[in-house]
């Protein structure tokens, strides 16, 4: 594969290896398979979608990455069986799972439909076990593997019209936990990647004005300064990066681990501007004197 800009990692860090990325096909979860692809893992994307996975194959195909697709619904657990199978067939192995795959919007929970609920929680938890549990014995028999979850960080205080979501996550952290120990015998790390905010498709859904067809990007960049103290909106590489650590050999004795990569961003919720206070990248000249 080619050397991106933005790779850090050695182009043949994760040579010989062979990672899935469920959602793999867009926002994050593309940008995962990029960083995973450019260390030199093989990787298969997947989701429901093959309008979502063929474009960005091509696109990892065009830097060199030796990349496939597979059509799955994680949260079906047949559908799941028929994923791992088929990669583990095509690609002779499967080191790395990455769940990344998930469902969310906006509603308020005092008439949030049990459909929309079961869609979310069913996605985001029980698809990340589906997909573990589906992994376990393949990179058993190999004698080990790599399993990481992408969280998030709005369930560590709650996050409102977000019950289904928050709630789910909460789950794949403990469920990462529990594996960790459950599985480290196996040889097998589970860990999870907790993005901040990313301006993935659904989050510039979420700062279009009603009625306008476009995101507010004025808005979206103020909050990017004003709200996450390292002073920007978070990019797909940032969590692909932080994936491709955990997946290395740096990341042989991490397990059971939530690694929070978001600039700041819930730490400092509620707290005064970054640009306001202390010195440094985050501050102004001269503001530690206000
Ligand atoms: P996204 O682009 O909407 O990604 C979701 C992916 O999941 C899509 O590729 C979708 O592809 C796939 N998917 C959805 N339902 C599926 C199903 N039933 N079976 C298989 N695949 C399914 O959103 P994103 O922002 O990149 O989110 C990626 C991950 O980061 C998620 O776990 C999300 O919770 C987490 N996260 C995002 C942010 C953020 O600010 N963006 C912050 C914190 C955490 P198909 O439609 O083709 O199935």
């Amino acid at each position: 594969m080619k050397q991106s800009p933005t790779t850090i990692f050695r182009p043949d860090l994760l040579r010989g290896r062979v990672a899935l990325v469920t959602g793999g096909g867009t926002g994050i979860g593309l940008g995962i398979a990029a960083s995973l692809a450019a260390a030199g893992a093989e990787v298969a994307i997947a989701s429901r979608k093959s309008e979502h996975l063929e474009p960005a194959a091509e696109q990892l195909r065009g830097s060199g990455g030796k990349v496939s697709t597979v059509e799955v619904n994680v949260r079906e657990p047949e559908s799941v069986r028929r994923m791992v199978d088929q990669v583990s067939q095509q690609h002779g192995r499967l080191d790395i799972l990455v769940n990344n795959a998930a469902g969310n919007f906006y509603a308020p929970t005092a008439t949030l439909s049990p459909n929309g609920w079961r869609a979310v929680v069913e996605t985001d938890l029980y698809g990340t076990f589906y997909c573990c549990q589906a992994a376990h014995p393949v990179m058993k028999a190999q004698n080990g593997g790599r399993i990481i979850s992408i969280s998030m960080t709005l369930h560590y205080r709650g996050w409102p019209l977000m019950a289904h979501a928050t709630a789910a996550k909460a789950g794949v952290d403990a469920l990462t936990r529990t594996l960790a120990l459950e599985w480290a015998r196996d040889r097998i790390t589970v860990n999870a990647v907790a993005p901040g905010p990313i301006p993935t498709e659904g989050v510039k859904q979420a700062f279009t004005p009603p009625g306008a067809d476009a995101p507010d990007l004025f808005g979206m960049e103020q909050y990017g300064a004003d709200s996450i103290p390292l002073g920007r909106w978070g990019k797909p590489e940032d969590i692909g990066q932080m994936v491709t650590y955990l997946a290395s050999p740096a990341g042989d004795w991490i397990t059971g681990a939530i690694m929070v990569v978001d600039g700041g961003a819930w730490l400092g919720s509620g707290a005064v501007p970054s640009g306001r206070v202390g010195s440094g990248p985050a501050g102004r000249p001269g503001d530690e004197n206000l």
